[in-house]
Protein backbone atom coordinates (compact mmCIF):
# COMPACT_ATOMS: atom_id res chain seq x y z
CA UNK A 1 0.00 0.00 0.00
CA UNK A 2 1.17 3.33 -1.19
CA UNK A 3 0.63 6.59 0.74
CA UNK A 4 1.00 10.28 -0.29
CA UNK A 5 1.45 13.30 1.32
CA UNK A 6 -1.23 15.06 -0.75
CA UNK A 7 -4.49 15.45 0.88
CA UNK A 8 -7.89 15.49 -1.44
CA UNK A 9 -10.79 17.78 -0.93
CA UNK A 10 -13.09 14.18 -1.29
CA UNK A 11 -12.52 11.35 -3.66
CA UNK A 12 -14.07 12.59 -6.97
CA UNK A 13 -10.92 15.04 -6.93
CA UNK A 14 -8.55 12.40 -7.24
CA UNK A 15 -10.66 10.13 -9.17
CA UNK A 16 -10.79 12.86 -11.74
CA UNK A 17 -7.36 13.88 -12.36
CA UNK A 18 -5.49 10.51 -11.62
CA UNK A 19 -8.00 7.67 -13.42
CA UNK A 20 -6.82 5.01 -11.08
CA UNK A 21 -6.99 1.61 -12.14
CA UNK A 22 -6.36 0.06 -8.86
CA UNK A 23 -8.89 0.30 -5.29
CA UNK A 24 -8.23 3.43 -3.59
CA UNK A 25 -9.42 3.86 0.36
CA UNK A 26 -9.83 7.46 0.89
CA UNK A 27 -9.25 8.14 5.00
CA UNK A 28 -10.83 11.18 6.56
CA UNK A 29 -8.94 12.10 9.90
CA UNK A 30 -11.36 14.50 10.58
CA UNK A 31 -14.51 12.00 10.59
CA UNK A 32 -11.97 9.55 12.62
CA UNK A 33 -11.44 12.28 15.24
CA UNK A 34 -14.88 13.20 15.37
CA UNK A 35 -15.99 9.86 15.86
CA UNK A 36 -13.22 9.55 18.58
CA UNK A 37 -14.76 12.06 20.54
CA UNK A 38 -18.09 11.26 20.69
CA UNK A 39 -17.04 8.02 22.34
CA UNK A 40 -14.76 10.07 24.91
CA UNK A 41 -17.74 12.14 25.92
CA UNK A 42 -20.27 10.13 25.56
CA UNK A 43 -18.95 6.78 27.07
CA UNK A 44 -19.43 6.71 30.78
CA UNK A 45 -15.39 5.02 31.05
CA UNK A 46 -12.60 4.53 29.35
CA UNK A 47 -12.46 4.38 25.79
CA UNK A 48 -9.90 2.15 24.44
CA UNK A 49 -9.52 1.04 20.75
CA UNK A 50 -9.29 -2.69 19.37
CA UNK A 51 -6.37 -2.37 16.64
CA UNK A 52 -6.74 -5.45 14.64
CA UNK A 53 -9.39 -3.53 13.22
CA UNK A 54 -7.31 -1.11 11.40
CA UNK A 55 -3.61 -1.15 12.19
CA UNK A 56 -3.09 1.48 9.69
CA UNK A 57 -0.44 3.98 11.68
CA UNK A 58 -1.85 7.29 11.22
CA UNK A 59 -5.36 5.90 12.49
CA UNK A 60 -3.80 4.86 15.75
CA UNK A 61 -1.84 8.77 15.89
CA UNK A 62 -5.12 10.54 14.86
CA UNK A 63 -6.92 8.29 17.75
CA UNK A 64 -3.54 9.50 20.22
CA UNK A 65 -4.31 13.30 18.90
CA UNK A 66 -8.11 12.74 19.52
CA UNK A 67 -7.97 11.71 23.48
CA UNK A 68 -8.01 8.04 23.07
CA UNK A 69 -5.39 6.76 26.11
CA UNK A 70 -5.41 2.67 25.85
CA UNK A 71 -5.76 0.16 22.74
CA UNK A 72 -6.97 -3.63 23.14
CA UNK A 73 -4.15 -5.10 21.21
CA UNK A 74 -3.91 -8.76 20.60
CA UNK A 75 0.04 -9.83 19.45
CA UNK A 76 3.34 -9.19 19.98
CA UNK A 77 3.63 -7.02 16.80
CA UNK A 78 0.09 -4.59 17.78
CA UNK A 79 2.15 -3.99 21.46
CA UNK A 80 5.41 -3.11 19.72
CA UNK A 81 3.46 -0.82 17.40
CA UNK A 82 1.33 0.94 20.11
CA UNK A 83 4.53 1.18 22.15
CA UNK A 84 6.10 2.81 19.80
CA UNK A 85 3.23 5.13 18.35
CA UNK A 86 2.25 5.62 21.64
CA UNK A 87 4.80 5.22 24.25
CA UNK A 88 2.39 6.30 27.60
CA UNK A 89 -1.01 4.26 26.74
CA UNK A 90 -2.62 1.63 28.49
CA UNK A 91 -2.10 -2.39 26.57
CA UNK A 92 -4.65 -4.30 27.34
CA UNK A 93 -3.77 -7.46 26.07
CA UNK A 94 -7.39 -8.95 25.17
CA UNK A 95 -6.26 -12.33 22.98
CA UNK A 96 -7.61 -15.21 24.88
CA UNK A 97 -5.00 -17.25 23.82
CA UNK A 98 -1.34 -16.52 24.20
CA UNK A 99 2.34 -18.51 23.34
CA UNK A 100 4.61 -18.88 26.44
CA UNK A 101 7.10 -16.85 23.91
CA UNK A 102 4.04 -13.82 23.43
CA UNK A 103 3.64 -13.76 26.88
CA UNK A 104 6.97 -12.73 27.88
CA UNK A 105 7.45 -10.41 25.62
CA UNK A 106 4.59 -8.40 26.79
CA UNK A 107 5.96 -8.76 30.31
CA UNK A 108 9.18 -7.32 28.69
CA UNK A 109 6.92 -4.62 27.41
CA UNK A 110 5.03 -3.80 30.94
CA UNK A 111 1.65 -5.07 29.63
CA UNK A 112 -0.52 -4.79 32.90
CA UNK A 113 -3.93 -6.00 31.58
CA UNK A 114 -4.66 -9.48 30.33
CA UNK A 115 -7.91 -11.29 29.57
CA UNK A 116 -8.36 -14.92 30.30
CA UNK A 117 -11.27 -17.84 29.42
CA UNK A 118 -10.26 -21.32 30.79
CA UNK A 119 -8.32 -22.48 33.37
CA UNK A 120 -5.73 -23.32 31.41
CA UNK A 121 -4.40 -20.05 30.12
CA UNK A 122 -4.85 -18.99 33.39
CA UNK A 123 -2.40 -21.30 34.78
CA UNK A 124 0.26 -20.11 32.25
CA UNK A 125 -0.46 -16.27 33.27
CA UNK A 126 0.22 -16.89 36.67
CA UNK A 127 3.46 -18.58 36.29
CA UNK A 128 5.14 -15.93 34.07
CA UNK A 129 3.14 -12.22 34.72
CA UNK A 130 3.79 -10.91 38.26
CA UNK A 131 0.70 -10.36 39.88
CA UNK A 132 1.27 -7.15 41.73
CA UNK A 133 -0.32 -4.64 40.21
CA UNK A 134 -1.87 -6.72 37.03
CA UNK A 135 -5.34 -6.89 36.22
CA UNK A 136 -6.92 -10.08 34.86
CA UNK A 137 -10.04 -9.55 33.14
CA UNK A 138 -11.98 -12.69 32.72
CA UNK A 139 -13.59 -13.18 29.35
CA UNK A 140 -17.21 -14.73 29.42
CA UNK A 141 -19.49 -15.44 26.71
CA UNK A 142 -23.60 -15.82 26.58
CA UNK A 143 -25.80 -17.03 23.83
CA UNK A 144 -27.17 -13.79 22.47
CA UNK A 145 -27.87 -12.83 19.11
CA UNK A 146 -27.81 -9.35 18.25
CA UNK A 147 -24.68 -9.20 16.41
CA UNK A 148 -23.00 -9.68 12.84
CA UNK A 149 -21.89 -13.08 13.52
CA UNK A 150 -21.29 -14.74 17.35
CA UNK A 151 -18.15 -14.05 18.69
CA UNK A 152 -18.70 -16.63 21.83
CA UNK A 153 -18.17 -19.22 18.93
CA UNK A 154 -14.46 -18.45 19.18
CA UNK A 155 -13.86 -17.48 23.21
CA UNK A 156 -15.28 -16.60 26.09
CA UNK A 157 -15.99 -19.11 29.23
CA UNK A 158 -19.42 -20.22 30.78
CA UNK A 159 -20.94 -18.03 33.65
CA UNK A 160 -19.91 -20.87 35.73
CA UNK A 161 -17.00 -21.17 34.60
CA UNK A 162 -16.09 -17.53 34.55
CA UNK A 163 -17.13 -17.17 38.68
CA UNK A 164 -14.16 -20.05 39.31
CA UNK A 165 -11.74 -17.92 37.25
CA UNK A 166 -12.66 -14.49 38.60
CA UNK A 167 -12.20 -16.04 41.97
CA UNK A 168 -8.85 -17.70 41.33
CA UNK A 169 -8.05 -14.63 39.46
CA UNK A 170 -8.49 -13.13 42.79
CA UNK A 171 -6.90 -15.62 44.99
CA UNK A 172 -3.58 -15.38 42.91
CA UNK A 173 -2.95 -11.73 43.91
CA UNK A 174 -4.13 -10.13 40.37
CA UNK A 175 -6.80 -7.34 39.88
CA UNK A 176 -9.79 -9.07 39.18
CA UNK A 177 -11.99 -7.97 36.21
CA UNK A 178 -14.61 -9.14 34.00
CA UNK A 179 -14.86 -8.78 30.15
CA UNK A 180 -17.33 -9.34 27.01
CA UNK A 181 -17.57 -9.00 23.65
CA UNK A 182 -21.11 -9.02 22.32
CA UNK A 183 -20.47 -9.46 18.71
CA UNK A 184 -19.72 -7.38 16.26
CA UNK A 185 -21.84 -4.93 14.48
CA UNK A 186 -24.10 -5.47 17.46
CA UNK A 187 -27.24 -3.48 16.55
CA UNK A 188 -29.13 -4.97 19.18
CA UNK A 189 -28.53 -2.79 22.59
CA UNK A 190 -30.45 -5.00 24.66
CA UNK A 191 -27.28 -7.85 24.24
CA UNK A 192 -25.48 -5.00 26.31
CA UNK A 193 -28.58 -5.32 29.17
CA UNK A 194 -28.02 -9.34 28.89
CA UNK A 195 -24.40 -9.30 29.44
CA UNK A 196 -23.82 -6.99 32.13
CA UNK A 197 -26.38 -8.36 34.49
CA UNK A 198 -24.92 -11.10 33.81
CA UNK A 199 -21.45 -9.77 35.34
CA UNK A 200 -23.03 -8.71 38.13
CA UNK A 201 -24.37 -12.28 38.86
CA UNK A 202 -20.73 -13.74 38.29
CA UNK A 203 -18.98 -11.48 40.78
CA UNK A 204 -21.96 -12.30 43.40
CA UNK A 205 -21.12 -16.20 42.96
CA UNK A 206 -17.66 -15.60 42.64
CA UNK A 207 -17.72 -13.43 45.98
CA UNK A 208 -15.64 -10.95 43.86
CA UNK A 209 -15.48 -7.28 43.75
CA UNK A 210 -14.68 -6.91 40.16
CA UNK A 211 -12.32 -3.88 39.90
CA UNK A 212 -13.35 -2.76 36.00
CA UNK A 213 -15.86 -4.10 33.24
CA UNK A 214 -15.00 -3.79 30.02
CA UNK A 215 -18.11 -3.94 27.72
CA UNK A 216 -16.06 -4.99 24.61
CA UNK A 217 -16.29 -3.78 21.46
CA UNK A 218 -19.73 -4.79 19.22
CA UNK A 219 -20.85 -0.85 18.21
CA UNK A 220 -22.39 -0.66 15.58
CA UNK A 221 -21.61 1.33 12.31
CA UNK A 222 -23.45 2.81 9.62
CA UNK A 223 -23.68 -0.16 6.87
CA UNK A 224 -27.25 0.05 5.41
CA UNK A 225 -29.17 3.43 4.32
CA UNK A 226 -31.62 4.59 6.45
CA UNK A 227 -30.39 2.63 9.87
CA UNK A 228 -27.79 4.70 11.82
CA UNK A 229 -26.38 3.60 14.74
CA UNK A 230 -27.60 4.87 17.97
CA UNK A 231 -24.25 5.49 19.97
CA UNK A 232 -25.52 7.69 22.66
CA UNK A 233 -28.84 5.12 23.07
CA UNK A 234 -26.20 2.76 23.81
CA UNK A 235 -24.26 4.39 25.87
CA UNK A 236 -26.94 5.21 28.14
CA UNK A 237 -28.14 1.88 28.37
CA UNK A 238 -24.74 0.74 29.65
CA UNK A 239 -24.46 3.35 32.19
CA UNK A 240 -27.75 2.72 33.36
CA UNK A 241 -27.88 -1.32 33.67
CA UNK A 242 -24.41 -1.17 35.10
CA UNK A 243 -25.60 1.24 38.08
CA UNK A 244 -28.51 -1.15 38.21
CA UNK A 245 -26.84 -4.43 38.36
CA UNK A 246 -23.77 -3.96 40.52
CA UNK A 247 -25.08 -1.03 42.91
CA UNK A 248 -22.36 0.05 45.11
CA UNK A 249 -20.21 -2.58 43.76
CA UNK A 250 -19.91 -0.69 40.39
CA UNK A 251 -16.84 -1.41 38.95
CA UNK A 252 -15.08 1.23 36.22
CA UNK A 253 -16.01 0.84 32.60
CA UNK A 254 -14.22 0.05 29.96
CA UNK A 255 -15.21 -0.17 26.30
CA UNK A 256 -13.07 -1.09 23.29
CA UNK A 257 -14.51 -0.69 19.94
CA UNK A 258 -12.75 -1.40 16.87
CA UNK A 259 -15.54 -0.71 13.96
CA UNK A 260 -17.56 1.46 15.74
CA UNK A 261 -14.69 4.01 15.96
CA UNK A 262 -12.72 3.28 12.31
CA UNK A 263 -15.74 2.24 10.27
CA UNK A 264 -16.86 5.97 9.20
CA UNK A 265 -13.50 7.56 8.75
CA UNK A 266 -12.70 5.66 5.62
CA UNK A 267 -14.36 4.67 1.98
CA UNK A 268 -13.77 2.27 -0.79
CA UNK A 269 -12.99 3.90 -4.13
CA UNK A 270 -13.45 0.31 -6.97
CA UNK A 271 -13.56 0.82 -10.46
CA UNK A 272 -16.17 -1.09 -13.08
CA UNK A 273 -14.16 -3.35 -15.10
CA UNK A 274 -17.10 -4.45 -16.76
CA UNK A 275 -20.49 -4.83 -16.76
CA UNK A 276 -22.50 -8.01 -18.68
CA UNK A 277 -25.48 -8.37 -19.72
CA UNK A 278 -26.45 -5.35 -18.23
CA UNK A 279 -26.85 -6.65 -14.78
CA UNK A 280 -23.57 -8.15 -13.49
CA UNK A 281 -20.66 -5.62 -12.39
CA UNK A 282 -16.99 -6.39 -12.07
CA UNK A 283 -15.37 -4.23 -10.10
CA UNK A 284 -11.63 -4.34 -9.59
CA UNK A 285 -11.85 -5.22 -5.66
CA UNK A 286 -13.84 -7.94 -4.35
CA UNK A 287 -14.10 -10.63 -1.20
CA UNK A 288 -9.92 -11.01 -1.51
CA UNK A 289 -9.18 -7.12 -0.81
CA UNK A 290 -11.29 -3.87 0.86
CA UNK A 291 -14.60 -5.87 0.46
CA UNK A 292 -13.57 -9.29 2.22
CA UNK A 293 -15.66 -8.64 5.13
CA UNK A 294 -19.68 -8.09 2.89
CA UNK A 295 -20.06 -11.92 3.37
CA UNK A 296 -19.97 -12.59 6.43
CA UNK A 297 -20.91 -9.01 8.12
CA UNK A 298 -23.84 -8.29 5.28
CA UNK A 299 -24.07 -6.34 2.10
CA UNK A 300 -23.08 -2.49 2.68
CA UNK A 301 -25.40 -0.66 0.53
CA UNK A 302 -24.09 2.59 0.92
CA UNK A 303 -22.32 3.63 -2.01
CA UNK A 304 -22.04 6.19 -4.79
CA UNK A 305 -21.02 5.87 -8.66
CA UNK A 306 -18.75 8.78 -9.68
CA UNK A 307 -17.96 8.76 -13.36
CA UNK A 308 -14.70 9.17 -14.89
CA UNK A 309 -14.83 13.12 -15.24
CA UNK A 310 -15.66 12.95 -11.48
CA UNK A 311 -19.68 13.73 -11.40
CA UNK A 312 -21.94 11.92 -9.31
CA UNK A 313 -24.36 9.41 -10.98
CA UNK A 314 -28.18 9.89 -10.24
CA UNK A 315 -30.07 7.01 -11.86
CA UNK A 316 -32.70 5.31 -10.72
CA UNK A 317 -31.40 2.37 -8.51
CA UNK A 318 -31.38 -0.49 -10.25
CA UNK A 319 -30.34 -4.36 -8.61
CA UNK A 320 -27.25 -5.60 -9.71
CA UNK A 321 -24.92 -8.66 -9.01
CA UNK A 322 -21.66 -7.44 -8.14
CA UNK A 323 -18.10 -9.25 -8.66
CA UNK A 324 -14.86 -9.18 -7.80
CA UNK A 325 -11.46 -9.44 -9.71
CA UNK A 326 -10.53 -13.01 -9.23
CA UNK A 327 -11.37 -15.87 -10.66
CA UNK A 328 -12.75 -17.45 -7.84
CA UNK A 329 -16.26 -17.71 -8.27
CA UNK A 330 -16.95 -17.14 -4.53
CA UNK A 331 -15.57 -13.50 -5.06
CA UNK A 332 -18.88 -12.30 -4.94
CA UNK A 333 -20.77 -9.68 -3.11
CA UNK A 334 -24.11 -11.05 -1.45
CA UNK A 335 -27.38 -10.23 -1.91
CA UNK A 336 -28.05 -7.29 -4.90
CA UNK A 337 -26.75 -3.82 -4.63
CA UNK A 338 -28.80 -0.99 -6.24
CA UNK A 339 -26.59 1.23 -8.36
CA UNK A 340 -27.65 4.04 -11.08
CA UNK A 341 -29.08 2.90 -14.23
CA UNK A 342 -26.54 4.92 -15.71
CA UNK A 343 -23.41 3.64 -14.54
CA UNK A 344 -21.26 2.32 -17.14
CA UNK A 345 -17.77 0.91 -17.56
CA UNK A 346 -14.64 2.82 -15.90
CA UNK A 347 -16.84 4.18 -13.23
CA UNK A 348 -15.93 4.39 -9.78
CA UNK A 349 -18.28 2.83 -6.72
CA UNK A 350 -17.48 4.31 -3.72
CA UNK A 351 -18.46 2.07 -0.65
CA UNK A 352 -19.40 4.24 2.67
CA UNK A 353 -18.04 2.80 6.45
CA UNK A 354 -15.23 1.07 4.89
CA UNK A 355 -12.89 1.49 7.65
CA UNK A 356 -13.15 -1.63 9.68
CA UNK A 357 -11.72 -5.20 8.71
CA UNK A 358 -11.17 -3.17 5.14
CA UNK A 359 -6.96 -2.38 4.46
CA UNK A 360 -6.26 -4.99 7.55
CA UNK A 361 -7.51 -8.17 5.58
CA UNK A 362 -6.39 -7.32 2.13
CA UNK A 363 -4.72 -10.41 0.17
CA UNK A 364 -2.66 -10.53 -2.55
CA UNK A 365 -4.64 -13.02 -4.12
CA UNK A 366 -4.60 -14.02 -8.14
CA UNK A 367 -2.51 -10.44 -7.78
CA UNK A 368 -4.84 -8.38 -7.13
CA UNK A 369 -5.01 -6.34 -4.24
CA UNK A 370 -2.86 -3.32 -4.61
CA UNK A 371 -4.52 -0.80 -2.40
CA UNK A 372 -3.77 3.03 -1.91
CA UNK A 373 -4.85 4.89 1.07
CA UNK A 374 -5.67 8.77 0.31
CA UNK A 375 -5.80 11.26 2.81
CA UNK A 376 -9.11 13.67 2.21
CA UNK A 377 -10.74 16.42 3.73
CA UNK A 378 -14.43 15.34 3.26
CA UNK A 379 -15.62 11.46 2.36
CA UNK A 380 -18.67 12.95 0.25
CA UNK A 381 -18.27 11.53 -3.42
C1 LIG B 1 -12.18 -7.59 17.51
C2 LIG B 1 -12.28 -7.24 18.94
C3 LIG B 1 -12.80 -6.01 19.32
C4 LIG B 1 -13.39 -5.02 18.34
O1 LIG B 1 -14.61 -5.45 17.87
P1 LIG B 1 -15.54 -4.49 16.96
O2 LIG B 1 -16.73 -5.32 16.71
O3 LIG B 1 -14.75 -4.16 15.75
O4 LIG B 1 -15.84 -3.29 17.78
C5 LIG B 1 -12.83 -5.71 20.67
N1 LIG B 1 -12.35 -6.57 21.58
C6 LIG B 1 -11.84 -7.77 21.26
C7 LIG B 1 -11.32 -8.67 22.33
C8 LIG B 1 -11.78 -8.15 19.93
O5 LIG B 1 -11.28 -9.34 19.59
Amino acid sequence: MGLSKTIWAQPSELLRTQQPDNPVLFFAPMVLQATARRFLSGFPGLVTYAVKSNPDEMVVQNLVAAGIKGFDVASPNEIAMIRRLAPGAALHYNNPVRSRAEIAFAVEQGVKSYSVDSRSELAKLAEMVPAEGTEISVRFKLPVNGAAYNFGAKFGATTELASELLAEVARLGFVPSLTFHPGTQCTDPMAWDAYIRTAAGICRNAGVKARRLNVGGGFPSHRVGGQLPQLEAIFALIDRVATEAFGDDRPALVCEPGRGLVAEAFSLATRVKAIRDDNHVFLNDGVYGGLAELPLAGLIDRAEVISPDGARREGEPRLRTVFGPTCDSVDKLPGELGLPVDMSEEDYVVFHGMGAYSSATNTRFNGFGDMTIATTMSLRG
